[in-house]
């Protein structure tokens, strides 16, 4: 095709052209139109024209998303995975799959994260991924040793159908003919379908915790423990769990325990293959069908587990709230106290009235804010009833994943303070954007997602939930329990300051 030529020297291709001017073009763009088939006459701009309505369209009516509030469903699996001991999570497909999740493990907690990777390339599309994953299984006990490992599926092995369990048994042959018999007891494979789109990262982790009790636990005799699925809150927020545990004198079982794993003491020399020290032992998993009860911290992350444990074994299930806040931790503390039979601690107590003291010297920076709340349904549920409780009003709550729960608890809490928000759940940050720039809202509380619509609304950014990958140092800190109350309600104080009274020494 030859060059195109300016006609006088001045050519526009803004539609603005005339039908003369366009025949007189010497070449056609595109082999097959030409411009008068693909020229547009714009509306002219005059009296009478009508502006298209700016209103966007909700995500319900769209056929796309636009900035999703949510990641893809295998990381939540293998986020539950690397919380167990000696567990190598072994993803069943292609190596971005792999790659995208161990990134974005690497930007939020500055940890190494093995995953291991079928490695699936146009063969295995066409025939299957039988052979990727026989080889990768046994590459990964002749190198690793591990004690666990967690098959995750992704979009591509499901839309082939892989027959995983068929595989396994396969796979199971093949290690006992090299390894010997024994590496029946010494190995545990979990398998969890994690198709990306059925689902996001909390059906993920939903999926995988449900996948590892129905795999493993076992009735024994009653421990006299209480099970904890964390969900996914930090390793900071699962030392205050824990915390709260120890003072009230509790057994419990940490699942999916990520505090030392995924913030775990640099301590030299390491030898290969790397496993850190923390994690839940496989022998916690087997005992969680004896346990007093369990506690899905975060409802939409450990409901599945929970009933499984619930109706398989009678371990009564207890579903949120996440412990975040005075109401959520008073109710997580009584609740146990009520199970267990432990009294409430004078030391979590004291840890109350101090929350409630540094919610007294700071009432008047926050009473009356309007705020935008945006993350996973049960921190984002959590997170607009802790600002009720600050006295402010909820505007715009977000979750990026649909959850059965969220929108009830969301405007349960607004509703006992006199707010109504307008609630997405399960709907795409640009339509939750919107509203925040067209109402005017004092502070964002969210995830690092919401940086971008932060510096647009020129509206100050708490930033809280997953992901979190913009600030050091976040993922050791607590937001659940009292002080991880107080801590949050420093940030939301320090934030407003910062943004109301820049140069205002006295009220700082
Ligand atoms: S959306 Fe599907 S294909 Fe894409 S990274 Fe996630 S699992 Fe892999």
């Amino acid at each position: 095709m030859s060059e195109l030529k300016p006609i006088n020297g001045n050519l526009k291709l803004n539609g603005r052209l005339t039908i003369e001017q366009l025949n007189a073009l010497p070449e056609v763009p595109i082999e097959g139109i030409t411009y008068e088939q693909i020229y547009i006459e714009k509306e002219p701009i005059c009296p009478e024209y009508i502006p298209p309505d700016e209103s966007i369209i909700p995500s319900s009516k769209r056929s796309v998303v636009i900035d999703p509030g949510r990641i893809c469903m295998p990381f939540g699996a293998m986020w539950a995975s690397v919380g167990v001991h000696k567990c190598i999570p072994f993803v069943q497909g292609a190596q971005g799959c792999t790659t995208y999740p161990r990134y974005t493990f690497s930007r939020i907690f500055r940890e190494p994260v093995s995953i291991a990777t079928a490695s699936f390339h146009e063969d295995a599309a066409v025939f299957g991924g039988r052979r990727n994953f026989l080889q990768g299984i046994r590459n990964l006990v002749y190198r690793y040793h591990p004690e666990v490992i967690a098959v995750v599926t992704v979009c591509s092995s499901e839309i082939i159908g892989d027959d995983i369990e068929g595989f396994l048994n396969e796979a199971w042959e093949m290690l006992e003919e090299e390894f010997g018999p024994e590496i029946r007891d010494q190995l545990k494979v979990v398998i969890i379908h994690t198709p990306s789109f059925a689902g996001s990262h909390v059906n993920g982790y939903d999926e995988a915790a449900k996948a590892f009790v129905k795999t493993l636990a076992k009735r024994r005799s009653p421990n006299n423990k209480v099970n904890i699925i964390p969900g996914m809150i930090t390793p900071g927020d699962i030392r205050e769990i824990k915390h709260i545990l120890k003072l009230m004198h509790i057994d419990y079982i940490m699942l999916f325990d990520i505090s030392e794993t995924l913030d775990c003491p640099l301590r030299l020399p390491q030898k290969m293959p790397y496993y850190p020290k923390g994690g839940t032992r496989i022998e916690e998993i087997i005992d969680t069908a004896n346990s007093l009860a369990t506690f899905a911290l975060c409802p939409d992350e450990g409901r599945g587990a929970a009933n499984y444990l619930a109706k398989r074994y009678e371990v009564p299930g207890i579903l949120g709230p996440l412990p975040l806040g005075v109401h959520n931790t008073d109710k997580f503390v009584k609740t146990l106290s009520e199970i267990t039979g432990q009294p409430i601690s004078e030391e979590i107590k004291d840890e109350r009235g101090i929350l409630i003291d540094a919610m007294a010297d700071t009432f008047h920076y926050t009473m009356g804010r309007r705020v935008a709340i945006c993350g996973d349904p049960d921190i984002a549920a959590a997170a607009t009833r802790f600002c009720c409780e600050l006295g402010m009003e909820p505007v715009a709550v977000f979750s990026g994943t649909q959850s059965a729960t969220f929108a009830q608890e969301v405007w349960a809490a607004c509703e006992e303070y006199g707010y109504k928000p307008v609630i997405f759940n399960g709907g795409d940050m640009f339509e939750w954007e919107d509203v925040v720039k067209k109402e005017k809202v004092d502070l964002i509380l969210g995830n690092s997602k919401c940086v971008n619509i932060s510096k647009e609304a020129n509206v100050p950014l708490v930033r809280i939930g997953f992901p979190v990958y913009d600030r050091v140092g976040y993922q050791r800190r607590a937001y659940v329990g009292y002080r991880g109350g107080e801590f949050l309600l420093s940030l939301i104080v320090n934030t407003i300051l910062d943004a109301k009274f820049p140069d205002d020494r006295v009220h700082q």
